[in-house]
């Protein structure tokens, strides 16, 4: 498959491209800055496509049979970004990919989106535009699968993880494991329509994925 990776430059979306490289589907690595096509391609990313989530992404998907969205607008900016690209750009995302025909996305929400409310005051905004993103992905009629992590770390990968739809607990999760199933994801049709929080675990990431 050629799979659009929305996000590519950050920090999932970066060991997902290096994952990717190796097969066997085909990354195109979605930027907003040239400037970071270069190194995206050292990385392993097959092919690079500069396309912003606050424009038009139609053409970025061209030609493209699945998505990875993993874009954000990060802790550092301010409420209208968080509306801007967790919510309304993802949005747009998933609209361009009903239009295109590009049937298959895999989205990196949030742990706790689905309760905005409960969750620590300051991620609140935030967490209610993952909550309108989700609910249009659903809503959507694409193959989707909704990931959810909790907090995310640098440490190492363990590919060790808890999935569930809900795991009851929060808690931390190194971004090398979130690429990792990401990845197995994108290839499992049990996941199709479906959401699951993930933790880090102790079951081997293939076995917990198989089993959602
Ligand atoms: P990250 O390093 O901040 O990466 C986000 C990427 O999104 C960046 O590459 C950024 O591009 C890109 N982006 C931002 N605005 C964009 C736009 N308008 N158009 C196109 N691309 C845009 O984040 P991460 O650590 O990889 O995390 C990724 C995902 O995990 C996000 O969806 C986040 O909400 C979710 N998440 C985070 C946590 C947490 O603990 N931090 C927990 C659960 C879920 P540039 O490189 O150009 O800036």
């Amino acid at each position: 498959m050629r799979v659009l990776v929305v996000g590519a430059n950050g920090h999932i979306g970066r060991r997902l491209i290096k994952l990717m490289s190796s097969g066997p589907h085909q990354s195109r690595a979605m930027i907003r800055d040239p400037d970071q096509a270069e190194a995206l391609r050292e990385m392993g990313a097959h092919e690079t496509v500069v396309a912003d989530l606050e424009g038009d992404c139609g053409p970025a998907l061209e030609g493209c049979d699945a998505i990875i969205f993993s874009a954000g607008s990060g802790g550092h900016t301010g409420q209208e970004k968080t509306d801007a690209i967790d919510r309304d750009g993802a949005i747009a995302m998933i609209d361009a990919a009903g239009k295109a025909g590009v049937n298959r996305l895999v989205m990196v929400s949030s742990m706790g989106a689905d309760a905005p409310a409960s969750g620590p005051e300051n991620l609140q905004h935030y967490l209610r535009a993952k909550q309108a993103a989700d609910r249009h992905l659903r809503a959507s009629g694409l193959d989707y699968t909704i990931v959810r992590p909790g907090s995310l770390t640098d440490d190492n990968g363990t590919g060790r993880i808890s999935a569930a739809t809900e795991l009851e607990r929060s808690g931390k999760v190194p971004r090398d494991d979130v690429a990792a199933v990401l990845l197995q994801v994108l290839d499992a049709p049990n996941t199709k329509g479906k959401q699951f929080e993930l933790l880090a675990g102790d079951t081997p990431l293939q076995q917990a994925v198989a089993a959602l």
